[in-house]
Order: C-alpha cells, then sequence, then structure tokens
C-alpha cells in the first residue's frame, strides 16, 4: 500500500469532547470528558488521525476566566488522554465576544485558516465535528465535511434544521470515530477515479502542500 498523508480530523471541543453547561466551562474541575469521547480521539489517532480542536472561548473575552484557567483545562485533558494513548496535537481558541468583531470566532473561519497554515494542510475534505451550527459553518466555509454530534447542544441543534448540505448526524463523538475509522467513513470519499492531471490539493483527502 502507498503511504498516506496523516489526515486530521477538526473537533469543536464544549458538547463534543466534554460536557457542557450555559454557564461556562470556567475551571479544569469543570471540564468532565463526555463517556468515551477522549478513548474516541485515542482511536481516531491509532487509525492515522491527528486530531485538533478549535474551540470558541468568549469566556476569557467576559473575563468568566483566566487564560491560565483554559491552560489547566487542557493540561487536565492531554493528560487523561495520555493515559488513553491519545493525543490532540493543539487547540485553537478564539478568546474573543461576539462585540470584537474578530475573524476567529465562529462562524467565521479564522482559527481553521490557522490551523490550515500551522499544520501546512489542505482543508479541504477534512471531517469537522461540532455540536453546535456555527462549528459547522466555520467549517464548511473552508471545504471542511460537516459532522454533527448530538451532545452537548446537538440535538437543539438538530432540531432547529438548516445544517450545511451533506452534513452527517452521530450519536456522539465515540459514534463518529467508529464511522471513520471502520464505517462508511474508511471507504473513499470518491468513488470515481479522479483524472490524473487533476493537482494534488485537489484530492478528496487532505494533503501536505
Ligand atoms: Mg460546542
Ligand atoms: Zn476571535
Amino acid at each position: 500500500m502507498p503511504q498516506t498523508p496523516p489526515r486530521f480530523v477538526i473537533l469543536d471541543r464544549d458538547g463534543v469532547v466534554n460536557l457542557d453547561s450555559d454557564q461556562f466551562i470556567k475551571t479544569p474541575d469543570e471540564w468532565v470528558p463526555i463517556p468515551g469521547s477522549l478513548e474516541a480521539i485515542a482511536a481516531l489517532n491509532q487509525a492515522g488521525f491527528r486530531v485538533v480542536i478549535a474551540s470558541n472561548q468568549s469566556g476569557i473575552g467576559r473575563g468568566l476566566f483566566e487564560m491560565s484557567a483554559l491552560n489547566a483545562m487542557h493540561e487536565k485533558m492531554y493528560k487523561a488522554l495520555a493515559n488513553l494513548g491519545g493525543r490532540v496535537e493543539a487547540v485553537f481558541f478564539c478568546p474573543h465576544t461576539a462585540a470584537d468583531g474578530c475573524d476567529c470566532r465562529k462562524p467565521k473561519s479564522g482559527m481553521f485558516e490557522q490551523i490550515g497554515e500551522r499544520f501546512g494542510i489542505e482543508l479541504r475534505a477534512v471531517p469537522v465535528v461540532g455540536d453546535s451550527l456555527r462549528d459547522l459553518e466555520a467549517g464548511v466555509a473552508v471545504g471542511c465535511v460537516p459532522h454533527l454530534v448530538l451532545t452537548g447542544k446537538g440535538q437543539k441543534t438538530q432540531d432547529k434544521g438548516g445544517l450545511p448540505a451533506g452534513t452527517r448526524i452521530h450519536d456522539d463523538l465515540a459514534a463518529f470515530a467508529r464511522w471513520l475509522v471502520t464505517g462508511d467513513g474508511a471507504a473513499p470519499a470518491h468513488k470515481s477515479p479522479a483524472p490524473s492531471h487533476e493537482p494534488p490539493n485537489e484530492a478528496p483527502r487532505a494533503q501536505p502542500r
């Protein structure tokens, strides 16, 4: 088999990896993984996927918690993941509020563009997993393939409708990982062979530049 380039998955954090709260997740103690989510990340890693998180954290801009608290939450996540043999490459976060008018707060795609630059990858066809419409919209804006999980705000998001075309729905991150690693998602994205003159960045999977 030819060597395939590393593939990426971009995840939202709150409501996808950890339990969400309308009161914000402000401390490491409040950061509690959704059952099976860390195992799912480890399973994605095992299958050759690199996992990156892109998360709106307006609690910082609102003064609800400090950067040190956010770092401590992520230390807790990295440690818990390491115990399972899993890892997240990086957490990209937007600390702004909607009033700041930044380019990184989802549904804007700024964090996704940063991810593309940091890892030198084409974002086209990279799966994006979220529980809110704005997670999916931010990803779709740069060509990612949208996946909604029903954890966190996911059920509400599904009920509201208006999801981007082609959104796949999974019970939780564990179900998404099973789908991607062993299910239909493991099949090539496009059945028809691509013309050989097609440039590499038109390939169905993320490739290094
Ligand atoms: Mg969320
Ligand atoms: Zn921002």
